[in-house]
């Protein structure tokens, strides 16, 4: 089989018996997208409220990366880091001047830059705070990769099955609950300090689209503060505007010591970025690295989202269209109160709350694909809508009025 001959048609069938059967694939190949619509191989378009899993910022085909990525490629693609690369350097200072951190580690993915994290909050236990086993509390329903220590950080006990022994030093405690983070802590650090670090999502994505409570996340700093523990946010989901906000902690109102950024940061190209203030900066030369990480092409095409993020006010967008999104959604929980609980979210990272007992979210993941609509599922109650940052209102329009079919057609 040559690329040729991939279309019209595609046999899914060929494809299960090359490919290592790791996903749940939905029957669909798709081929083309221009903006917020995408086609499958029998020509048939969707309107996109995955964007490849909250990827894809800026669309499909958006002039600007065809731009970057066209002019890039003929210059300079990969090098490695064993040189400068100025690529680099750009993307790395549009970030520090864009946020509260100091310094920034490039690497491929949101597993990888977790692991940049966990790896850093190991070394300041040992160099900073003395601690020879050191803890990383991580919450319940959280989602940091498939690694084996970012899916061991993953507070969810399906993701683990079957892999043991898991990497030891890590302790879940429930999301938003303050009282069983504080008891967590005092048992751990009962006898000797054993807590380094809290490793934690300001909304949980994949875990059922769960906004951070301001409250929680403000005593969280305090204690870390207190405790010199290291607050790390996990941004690879809610990053990069999604939230409407640049950074998904300052809905919360509070800075990092670090965070991690991955999906939305290349628009669709694979990067991933660790970054620190320098109050925990302690990598050293030597101490971590990626063959791939920061390299020319990826970084352009990343300074290319930023760049376009900021000067087409695309931020404005996400906060006025996740409030049209939720304000149509919302109606549908006074329409179908069989089906529908709730809706929640911030900016352009919203979750359709479904009832217990009613519908699953992959059932209304499968009828919305059959009217052209794509979503993903968050866990098994919760739908989510995460389209590119510059969705119109009249696609958020459409999107609510798929998602009505699809209930009324139940009802
Ligand atoms: C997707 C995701 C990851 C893992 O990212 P990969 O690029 O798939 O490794 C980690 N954390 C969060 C919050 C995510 O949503």
């Amino acid at each position: 089989m040559t690329l040729d001959t991939l279309t019209p048609t595609y046999n899914t069938e060929t494809f299960d018996r090359y490919v290592m059967q790791t996903y749940g694939r939905f029957p669909i190949a798709l081929e083309r997208g221009k903006g917020c619509r995408v086609w499958d191989t029998q020509g048939r378009a969707y309107l996109d409220f995955v964007a490849g899993i909250a990827t894809c910022t800026l669309g499909h085909a958006h002039p600007a990366i065809i731009a970057a990525v066209t002019d890039q490629i003929q210059k300079l693609q990969h090098v490695s880091n064993l040189y400068y690369i100025p690529e680099q350097g750009a993307l790395a200072q549009w970030l520090v001047e864009h946020s509260c951190a100091d310094r920034v580690f490039f690497c491929n993915s949101g597993a990888e830059a977790n692991e940049g994290a966990i790896k850093l909050a190991r070394k300041y236990a040992s160099t900073v705070l003395n601690i020879s086993e050191p803890v990383i509390i991580t919450a319940q329903s959280s989602f940091h990769g498939r690694t084996l220590a970012t899916v061991t950080a993953t507070g969810q006990p399906k993701y683990h099955k079957n892999f043991n022994p898991l990497v030891p030093g890590f302790h879940y405690v429930p999301y938003n609950d303050l009282e069983a983070l504080e008891t967590a802590i005092a048992q751990l650090d009962q006898d000797q300090p054993r807590v380094a670090a809290i490793l934690i999502e300001p909304l949980q994505g994949e875990g059922g689209v769960n906004p951070g409570e301001i409250a929680y996340f403000q005593r969280i700093r305090e204690i870390c503060d207190e405790k010199k523990i290291l607050l790390m946010l996990d941004e690879v989901q809610v990053g990069m505007g999604r939230s409407g906000k640049l950074w998904g902690h300052e809905n919360l109102g509070i800075e990092p010591d670090a965070f991690t950024v991955a999906k939305g940061l290349g628009g669709g190209i694979p990067i991933g970025a660790l970054l620190v203030k320098s109050s925990c900066n302690v990598f050293q030369s030597g101490d971590h690295a990626s063959t791939f990480g920061g390299n020319p092409f990826v970084c352009r095409v990343g300074l290319t989202v930023a760049e376009t993020l900021e000067k087409d006010g695309i931020l404005e967008n996400v906060l006025a269209r996740g409030e049209q999104l939720r304000a149509g959604l919302g109606q549908l929980a006074e329409r179908y109160p069989q089906y529908v609980a709730k809706v929640r979210g911030w900016g352009l990272i919203n979750g359709l709350v479904l009832q217990p007992g009613g519908v699953t979210a992959i059932e209304v993941v499968k009828a919305a694909m059959d009217l052209g609509l794509l979503l993903v599922p968050a866990g098994t109650e919760v739908v989510r809508y995460v389209p590119p940052l510059i969705v119109s209102e009249a696609e958020i329009d459409e999107a609510i009025a798929l998602t009505n079919k699809v209930f009324s057609q139940l009802a």
